[in-house]
């Protein structure tokens, strides 16, 4: 049987850093070096690599994403079978959402990265792509969305976080668990999931929202200046299943008569409430004041798909009709 063929796009972070001249580790490597890094890749599918970026993930925005969706939605569409993206692990969990919104079709987008760089020892960048790339060739992997792969785990894109600032490790799940494993170079999916609904990639990159998390105390005086810095949206990460001090109620009703409010919740895992608590800034008081509850997105996932549904001129029907899928 002929090979699996993957485009390979490589964004940069720790799994391509290498010591600087300028003290600490830096984004040097690419895409071609990366693949020629992982001898057995050539025994997993047939490669195509390229390099759009070499960012550390926090300087990624959602164009970048953008752009990436359109480049594995044309290979897909010339035949290739499935696209694995690299890149930082800082914003893996944003950037696998886009790209599960925005890559519609069955074939697997898989992405990786790693917690150590590239020349330190246990480097866990080759081992991740190569699981990377056996998911993103596996039939197993078809139907799922976007997946991200590390440390032998598959994790769907809605639900994966990164948990930890250091370990190997540090990709959970906590909504769900992870999808599967990839073992004795097996790939296995456990659970399937039914797939998140696609939204146009060529519509442009997300409308600017604001994301805020609240805090004991907080009377919510910072929203009134939202309204004058751009913002088309916003999402409020409320405390618990989405609650605000009783101070903050007016504050929140009034932004919401200005542009969608999204409320999510601090909490790492749970998904925000709807019908249970009554009191003034309980989530039962903030959706009646206007709030769209997030469902089980986390706040920086709803506010990519706020993002999103708020491009040209979409408004809060259309974030309410975004969210319908999440509740
Ligand atoms: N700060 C790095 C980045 O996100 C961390 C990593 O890649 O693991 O680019």
């Amino acid at each position: 049987m002929s090979l699996r063929r993957l485009l390979l796009l490589s964004l940069g972070g720790t799994i391509t850093m290498v010591p600087s001249a300028e003290g600490g580790i830096a984004p040097r490597l690419g895409a071609v070096e990366l693949v020629a890094s992982v001898p057995d890749l050539a025994k997993v599918a047939s490669i195509e690599a390229d390099s759009p970026a070499r960012l550390p993930s926090p300087s990624l925005t959602p164009a970048h994403l953008v752009d990436v969706a359109q480049r594995i939605a044309a290979a897909f569409a010339a035949g290739v079978d499935g696209a694995v993206v690299i890149q930082g692990t800082d914003t893996i969990e944003e950037s696998a959402f886009l790209l599960d919104l925005l890559v519609a079709g069955d074939k697997p987008v898989v992405v990786t990265g790693a917690m150590r760089g590239a020349a330190a020892p246990g480097a866990d960048g080759p081992a991740n792509l190569l699981a990377a790339a056996r998911v993103a060739a596996s039939d197993a992997a078809r139907g799922l969305g976007t997946l991200v792969v590390l440390n032998d785990e598959i994790h769907a894109a809605r639900f994966v976080q990164k948990s930890h600032t250091a370990l190997t490790s540090a990709f959970t799940s906590p909504m769900a668990g992870p999808l599967g494993l990839v073992a004795e170079d097996r790939v296995r999916i456990l659970v399937r999931i039914d797939r998140t609904p696609p939204m146009a990639a060529d519509a442009g990159p997300p409308a600017p929202v604001a994301l805020i998390r609240w805090a004991m105390g907080d009377d919510g005086r910072m929203l009134g200046a939202l309204s004058g810095l751009g913002y088309a949206g916003a999402v409020i990460e409320g405390m618990g299943a989405g609650h605000v001090p009783a101070d903050a109620v007016e504050a929140v009703g009034a932004l919401a008569a200005q542009m969608p409010v999204v409320l999510a919740s601090r909490c790492a895992t749970g998904p925000v409430f709807s019908e249970t608590y009554g009191y003034p800034g309980g989530e039962i008081d903030l959706i009646r004041r206007g709030a769209i509850p997030a469902g089980t997105l986390s706040g920086p996932k709803a506010r990519l798909l706020a993002g999103l549904a708020l491009r040209r001129g979409g408004g809060r029907d259309a974030t309410i009709g975004a969210f319908a899928h999440f509740q």
